[in-house]
């Protein structure tokens, strides 16, 4: 079945074009059998996006979400493609858990997984995990995100291996000794709100600490989430020096401030790791994206069950689930004028292809996702796919959203019941 897109503004950076054109997937028109025709005047479409860095929860986790269910969320959130964190109990540590996750993608047929795998056995910090193994199994990158990897030597150690395969270690840069208790971002809102804090500092110096392992082992360094401006002005630095140096940042970071944890007060859905920063922070991650430092857009998505959110402050997990939410947020600071849009589509597409080596065709070329980036929506939490309904965006109008998706050249649309404009 071909299908042809009418109209759309294609915006490929693989191919290095945008413009408005006619756009044929699936097949070609020799088989004298006519297209299926989408009139796409308006939209935007693109190379289906890569979400480097996501929560599936599945095994071990059942109950915050599935590989079924938040792959299916993240194909309505644009998402073609996504690369899941080894979080998970047992933790993708070993070949035959890779493999059941790769098999419930599989059975699931919604977005493409590529695993990641544990830098360390059960992501204890201290033992290396079977690299070569998991690289061979199908993970694309190694990270123990959640747990930063204290011990520099083992680090050193990892990143030698890393290297060695050709992979990207992919660090959640913190100083847990230094964020301790912390909750939020340390400053004034932490101490109106009298909740412990994690300074800035934290994530600061463990990038640097791991700028400077990626100096000495060549191992390419890519840092998960940054969130601090100090933090990027070191991935800007390492870059200039020609380090093997990569970063991300999420939706959530680029769209919200510490501010958020007040509205309403003690707001646990703004709870996440690393927190969201200040104004200055966010404004220089949104320049950060601008101007390519900032390699990716990643969402984080972090489901979680509704007791888990449902609690006091300090008891509250850290995540926001923002697979469905995250191109409408992203889309809305276009329509603003914050964010350059070729920009935001490099950053979803080539900048996590290339941070994992891989290149258009190995993702699917026939993977394209549909933007509409004028109509306004509200976020209803309670209408996602993701079983996670932790989103602090409930009830904001955003600008912009997806609304289909074609996977290995079949078409789905997502045409909401929540849009109201
Ligand atoms: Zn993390």
């Amino acid at each position: 079945m071909s299908l042809l897109i009418r109209g759309a503004r294609v915006i490929d950076p693989f191919a290095g074009s945008d413009e408005v054109r006619d756009l044929l997937v699936g097949g070609d028109r020799s088989n004298g059998r006519e297209p299926e025709v989408f009139e796409a005047e308006g939209l935007i479409v693109a190379p289906g996006f890569i979400d480097l860095h996501c929560h599936l929860r599945e095994p071990g986790f059942e109950y915050k979400g599935t590989v079924a269910g938040e792959t299916a969320a993240a194909l309505r959130g644009g998402f073609t493609t996504v690369c899941a964190m080894p979080n998970t109990n047992p933790p993708h540590d070993n070949r035959a858990t890779v493999e059941f996750v790769l098999q419930q993608a599989e059975a699931a047929g919604n977005a493409r997984v590529l695993p990641i795998g544990c830098v360390t056995k059960g992501r204890a910090g201290q033992e290396l995990a079977e690299m070569a193994e998991l690289a061979e199994a199908g993970c694309v990158a190694f990270s123990d995100d959640g747990s930063p990897l204290a011990d520099p030597a083992l680090m050193r150690h990892a990143m030698e291996y890393a290297a060695a395969l050709r992979l990207p270690i992919i660090e959640h840069c913190d100083t847990p000794e230094l964020s301790g208790k912390g909750v939020m971002h340390e400053g004034l809102v932490s101490s109106r709100l009298g909740l412990p804090g994690q300074p800035s500092q934290a994530e600061v110096a463990s990038i640097a600490r791991n700028i400077e392992l990626a100096a000495l082992t060549g191992c390419h360094l890519h840092v998960a989430h940054i969130s601090t401006a100090d933090g990027l002005e070191l991935v800007r630095r390492a870059k200039e020096r020609d380090l093997p140096v990569t970063c991300e940042v999420t939706p959530s970071h680029l769209f919200l401030t510490d501010e958020t944890v007040l509205a309403p007060p003690y707001n646990t859905n703004a709870k996440v790791n690393p927190p969201l920063r200040t104004e200055a922070d966010r404004k220089a991650l949104i320049a950060g994206v601008n101007d390519g430092t900032i390699d990716v857009i990643a969402t984080d998505h972090a489901p979680h069950a509704w007791t888990e959110k449902e609690c006091e402050f300090d008891q509250a997990a850290f995540g926001i689930s923002c697979a469905e939410t995250a191109v409408g947020s992203l889309m809305t600071q276009v329509a603003r004028g914050e964010l350059d849009l070729r920009r935001v589509v490099e950053a979803l597409t080539v900048g996590p292809a290339s941070v994992i080596g891989l290149s258009r065709e190995q993702l699917g070329d026939e993977s394209w996702v549909l933007i509409d980036p004028a109509v306004e929506w509200t976020v209803d939490p309670s209408r996602f796919l993701s079983l996670g309904r932790n989103s602090p965006l409930d009830g904001t109008t955003l600008t912009g959203r997806v609304v289909a998706t074609i996977q290995d050249g079949r078409l789905t649309r997502h045409d909401a019941v929540e849009v109201t404009a």
